[in-house]
Formats: structure tokens, sequence, C-alpha cells
């Protein structure tokens, strides 16, 4: 589905029902506006339940003031109207109340985005706006004044957030991506002094090898090859509901028989991905019109030196990343299950995933299929799609349990003689 071919009342109400949905506004709070290209906004309505917005509840709003809708627009359209006055290339705005952010919205900080790559990349830069009344022209020029000088993100004091981007869905990315990464942060700070990382090593990020593969053209698809597109899109749509990916962020891949693999495909909504948004690598070339995730080569790394694994998934899920961000070794002998699944979790540093993909690969083993990637992601390989994703829930619930435990008392982990135990009885290498 593509988001631009939806009309701006359609993307308003898909947008809101993501945001209400993930718990990230109330039914009363927040508003999102489109500026369409005859200059016409279209806005979200004032005190109607956002739980249940249709495309006929959305205001539409002319730019001589003229209002159509059976409703009154919502009571912060003044600022809307001044941030795309103020800053033509804005054509969407998102304003909420999400809970991680409004929480350093009351303690007036910032949230640090250096501790995520793709959190950084996402976002580029942030910065918070005075407090003045809802709806009041104060609290518009405070929030204008800050768009003005570029900001595309304005956190407002002891309120919310302000996000414009050049569509809804850039919007909502950013909302996102910025809500985890406060979360993140909040999770981080229970269980060790956080990390940053430097400009300067963001710009290794930036990696563009895949784009320079050579393409191909399938001329058959087999039964296994369709048969494994919709299982892993069943569980990529799963893992995006249940947080372990965002909604371009999140990489999964699976290998064929063959030696083939296929990829998600890179800055594709993974809440509405279908099986062609999946890439297929055969051979080093890629499938023909289509852009593999940017961790491609890695994954092609690590089934070339590991007949054993089937499929590897990258990700950010909130709580395990509360240990990449940090210095805290992340140890799983906290239930057998967790052992079981998880092992011995390795690190890797930051610029290892970037610069040396061979080191990377060769980490992984049947006693450590899961690494740590320093202010980057979790990376999970399995010896199926399902065992994969299955470790990937199994470390982010174990993460979650050991930073509640931070809250309770002195964790006491499975001791060495429990370990051989459990070794001997699932016959662990
Ligand atoms: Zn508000």
């Amino acid at each position: 589905m593509k988001f631009n071919l939806l009309h701006p009342a359609d993307q308003i109400v898909q947008i809101m029902n993501r945001i209400y949905d993930s718990g990230l506004t109330t039914t009363s709070g927040g508003n999102l506006s489109i500026k369409d290209d005859n200059g016409d906004i279209w806005i979200t309505p004032g005190g109607i339940d956002k739980g249940s917005l249709t495309r006929a509840d959305i205001c539409h709003v002319f730019p001589d003031g003229k209002i159509v809708g059976p409703h009154k627009p919502s009571v912060e359209l003044p600022f809307h109207s001044s941030v795309y006055e103020k800053r033509p290339d804005i054509r969407a705005i998102l304003h909420a109340h999400p809970p991680k952010l409004v929480a350093f919205s009351v303690v007036r900080k910032l949230p640090e985005l250096n501790i995520v790559s793709n959190s950084r990349r996402t976002c580029g830069s942030l910065t918070i706006a005075p407090y003045a009344v809802p709806g009041s022209e104060k609290l518009g020029d405070n929030i204008s004044a800050e768009f003005a000088k570029g900001f595309n993100i304005v956190v407002l004091e002891n309120h919310g957030v302000v996000i414009g981007g050049e569509n809804l869905f850039e919007c909502f990315m950013r909302f996102e991506t910025l809500e985890s990464t406060a979360r993140l942060q909040i999770n981080a700070n229970k269980v060790g002094k956080i990390k940053t990382f430097a400009d300067s090593e963001l710009n290794l990020s930036v990696t563009r090898d895949h784009l320079i593969m050579d393409d191909f053209v399938p001329n058959k698809h087999t039964p296994e090859e369709c048969a494994v597109r919709r299982d892993m899109i069943t569980l990529i749509k799963r893992s995006y509901r249940c947080g372990l990916f965002g909604s371009t962020r999140g990489t999964f891949s699976a290998r064929l028989t063959d030696g083939s693999f296929l990829i998600t495909s890179y800055g594709v909504d993974r809440a509405y991905m279908t099986e062609d948004d999946l890439v297929l690598i055969k051979n080093g070339m890629k499938e023909a019109g289509k852009v593999p995730s940017r961790s491609v080569m890695l994954h092609k790394r690590i089934y070339e030196k590991h007949p054993e694994i089937r499929s590897v998934i990258g990700a950010e899920p909130p709580h395990a990343m509360a240990f990449a961000v940090t210095d805290t070794e992340f140890d799983p002998r906290t239930i057998p299950e967790s052992y079981i699944q998880l092992r011995y979790v390795q690190r890797v540093n930051f610029s290892s995933v970037y610069v040396d993909i061979e080191k990377v690969a060769d980490m992984f083993s049947e006693r450590t299929p899961v690494l740590i990637c320093e202010n980057n992601q979790i990376l999970v390989s399995g010896e199926s799609l399902l065992n994969a994703f299955d470790r990937l829930e199994v470390c982010e619930a174990t993460a979650k349990s050991i930073i509640s435990a931070c809250d309770i008392g002195e964790m006491v982990h499975i001791s060495e003689d429990e370990v051989k135990e459990i070794d001997k009885a699932f016959n662990l290498k």
C-alpha cells in the first residue's frame, strides 16, 4: 500500500488509529494535520473520540478560512497554520502527549538521540519550547518560533511534542522513534550509565553497500519460497504489533534450501508489509526493482559462515536495547528458558557492524546465538524462522524482567552447577 495514494483524511485516520492503538495518545489528546497541494489544511476535530475517528470526522480548512465538516477543528489549528506559514517545506504536523516523552517534558529535558544510530538518523535534532496555555496564541508563537529555526521536532514543556515532516508518515516515524528512544533511555537509566556515540561515528552507519548489488529477475517462485515469504510476513507484522520492530526499523531474513535468502526491504512500513516487499538475494544479486535492508551484506556473511543458521533478525527491542546503550552485562541466567534460548550473549562495538562484518559474522555459534551491537541493535540467529523470532521475544522478555528486578531487589542468577544441570538435561554444548 502506497501511503501517498491515500486521501489526506484517510491518512489522518490511519495514523491516528496507529497512535491511539499503541497507547501514545488518549481519547481527547493529540491532533494531526496535512497541508495539501492546494494549500488546504485537513485536521482532526476537537473533542471527538480519537479511538473511533472516521474520514467524515476530519475538518477541511480552506485558505480563506472556510471550514467544511461536521465538527469544529482542533483548538490547536492556529499553531498548525502558523507552522505551515513559517515552513513551506512542512506538509504535515503531528501533535500528541506520548507518556515517556511527556516524562521528559515535565522534567524539562530532551531525550538523548545519540544512543541509537537509527534514532539519530530518523529524528535528526530536536528542541524544547517554553510552556504556554494550550490553544493560546502564545503557545503557537513559541512553537512556530522553534520551527522557524529549522527544527522538525519541538518538545513542549509540561505538555507533549509537535513534529513536522514532508508527509504524515514521516512525522509518524519520527514520533514513534522518539517515544521509543525516550522509553529506552528511561529503561537504560535503571541498569547502568548510558553511553552515547559521537556524530563522526554516525557517518559510518550511512553505508550504501546494498545499492551496488546487481539485479536479477526471478523466473519462478518455488512453493518453499512462497511459504517462507508468507511466514515471514506473519512474524514481521507480529513483531511490529509487539513493539519489537518499528514502522521502518527491524530487519528479518530467512535462508532457503538452495542457499538464497529473503530479507525485508529498506524503508517499507512493517505494519503493512506484504510478501512482495521481501527481497530475494541469490548468488550475490538482489531481486530487480527492490532495495534490501541496509544490513543485507552482514546477513549474507552470517549465512555463508554458518550453514546451521536459517534465520537472522536485527531489532531494537526497548528493554534488551538498555544493555546495548550501557556497559552493563546482559546475563540471561535468570530462568532456565532464557538461558536455554540465549546462552552466552556477546557484545560487539558500534562500528563493527559497518566496518568489520567478518568479525561480527564469526562471533555467532551454538553457544552465542545472540549479539548485542552497542548503540545499534540486537542481532538474533535461529535454526528456523520461528526459532529466531522466539529468541528475540525471549531476549526482550528476559531484559524486561531484569530491569523490573532492579526496582525490587538483588537478582540471584542460576548458579554454575545449575547451569551444568540444564546443559546436561537439554544436551547443550
Ligand atoms: Zn496537546
